[in-house]
């Protein structure tokens, strides 16, 4: 790895520099049309849309629907969650992100209809749409893990670092604890659909790393508890994580799916193909399944037979859009594809989506493809990650070939999830990168 410093952020900066070119583009080229567009959830995806498509059409009617005021970049939590970084880093104000020329519901959808082409919002209104853009990510399911309430993180070995900035500090109290005193760690993750999938392993490596650098490596017992007989989706990444598990002296637990805990004991069950199994504590950092909302659970955009019990969005793996209603596209964490919930993928969804409504507007058909492009900046230790990139093939894909080995922890890596990565998540946000 030949790249200093300055060179790293002409790298990043020359890459931003380029997409804010292509933003000017796509104005000059507005399309005129009276169309009226919803979408549903005002988060990265729903965020970066509406930019884009407020840059790309002119007249338009767009009407975002999100009661959340608060926009949370999520990638941030992880950081957080290791005493790296304040709640506040996570935290802006939706409107700040919004072109002016949209309309904003500041309330949460209650129900979709895609026959007749109508959305209903929790206070009754009623808005008709011409396209619908599913946006809405997804709901963290913590009451299916028995035991568990979000008052217990930060208290008796707690931790909940997904469910939102203040949980991520209290998360950092107990892991903080965890890794003065030690004793034994369970890292936990869902046998749900998740986003961003290394969040689990990179909170275990900070984690642990943390506790090292304290020079209390000898006192903590760390387990990662896998939920089936693999680290990652990614086979070449799950066996490096385990090579790196085992230098590190982290033990992978597999096919334990946590079910309950009970604080005051600090014992957890786990389901297992052998039944169920029980384990003592002293750190439990929880992850619970993941499901689409009930709003779109309920309204018939589901797949009827893949991750029943999810509720994922029935999409185009290439387009994005909707198998049985073509006005419909789902885009982010609530879309049914077999990869992609990650803001990176968020970044090559939406002008997958912008091309084909577009087009369906002009009355043509869009060429543009998804494939799967999902990325995870792998902490392993403070100042180190691996950029790691792959696509529905669990190709590896990497962005940077030749300067960023993606199976390497690299210093150039931390930096893309410390600096580039927020600053590239908000040029997206603004529809620029
Ligand atoms: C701990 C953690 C670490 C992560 N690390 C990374 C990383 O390193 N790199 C990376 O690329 N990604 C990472 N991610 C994933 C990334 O943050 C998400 O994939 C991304 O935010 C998904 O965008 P989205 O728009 O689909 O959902 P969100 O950004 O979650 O937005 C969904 C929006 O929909 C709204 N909504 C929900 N229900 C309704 C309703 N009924 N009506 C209207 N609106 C509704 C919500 O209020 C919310 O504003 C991480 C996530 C977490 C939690």
């Amino acid at each position: 790895m030949n790249l200093d410093r300055r060179q790293f952020l002409a790298l990043t900066g020359g890459g931003l520099i380029a997409s804010q070119a292509g933003g000017s583009a796509a104005k000059a080229q507005a399309v005129k049309t009276s169309a009226n567009i919803v979408i549903l959830g005002v988060g990265a995806a729903g965020t970066a849309l509406a930019n884009r498509l407020s840059e790309r059409l002119d007249g338009a009617r767009i009407t975002l629907v999100d009661a959340r005021k608060e926009h949370l970049y999520q990638p941030g939590l992880s950081l957080v969650a290791a005493g790296l970084k304040p709640p506040g880093y996570v935290v802006s104000q939706t409107k700040q992100w919004l072109p002016s020329d949209v309309a904003w519901v500041e309330e949460r959808a209650a129900q979709i209809d895609p026959e007749s082409k109508k959305v209903t919002t929790e206070g009754g209104t009623t808005l008709e749409y011409d396209y619908l853009v599913v946006a809405t990510g997804l709901v963290l399911d913590h009451d299916a893990i028995e035991g568990f309430s979000l008052d217990l993180v930060g208290t008796d070995g707690v931790g909940a670092l997904y469910a939102g900035p203040q949980y991520a500090e209290k998360t950092w109290r107990a892991a903080q604890a965890f890794s003065e005193k030690g004793g034994v760690g369970l890292f936990t993750r869902p046998a749900t659909e998740m986003k961003c999938a290394g969040a689990p392993l990179k909170h275990a490596f900070l984690i642990d790393d943390i506790a090292r650098r304290a020079g209390n490596a000898g006192k903590t017992d760390m387990r990662y508890m896998a939920n089936n007989n693999s680290l990652f989706g990614v086979p070449i990444v799950a066996e490096k994580v385990r090579m790196l598990f085992q230098h590190r002296g982290i033990a992978p637990v597999y096919s334990h799916v946590l079910k309950s805990i009970d604080p005051g004991a600090r014992r957890a069950v786990f389901d297992t193909p052998d039944g169920q199994a029980e384990m003592d504590y002293d750190y439990i950092h929880v992850i619970p399944p993941q499901r689409a909302p009930d709003v779109v659970r309920n309204s018939g955009l589901s797949w009827a037979d893949k991750w029943t019990d999810q509720g994922w969005v029935e999409a185009d793996a290439k387009t994005m859009r909707h198998l049985r209603y073509p006005e419909i596209f789902a885009v982010g964490d609530v879309a049914g594809v077999p990869k992609g919930k990650t803001a990176a993928s968020v970044k090559w969804q939406v002008p997958v989506v912008e091309d084909h409504l577009v087009a369906a507007i002009g009355g043509g058909e869009g060429t543009a493809v998804y494939n799967g492009y999902t990325s995870c900046p792998l902490i392993t230790r403070i100042g180190r990650a691996m950029l790691i990139e792959f696509d529905y093939g669990n190709n590896l894909v990497p962005s940077f070939p030749g300067v960023i080995a993606p199976l390497e922890e690299l210093w150039i890596s931390w930096l893309m999830k410390e600096i580039a990565l927020k600053a590239t998540y908000n040029a997206m946000l603004r529809g620029r990168a």
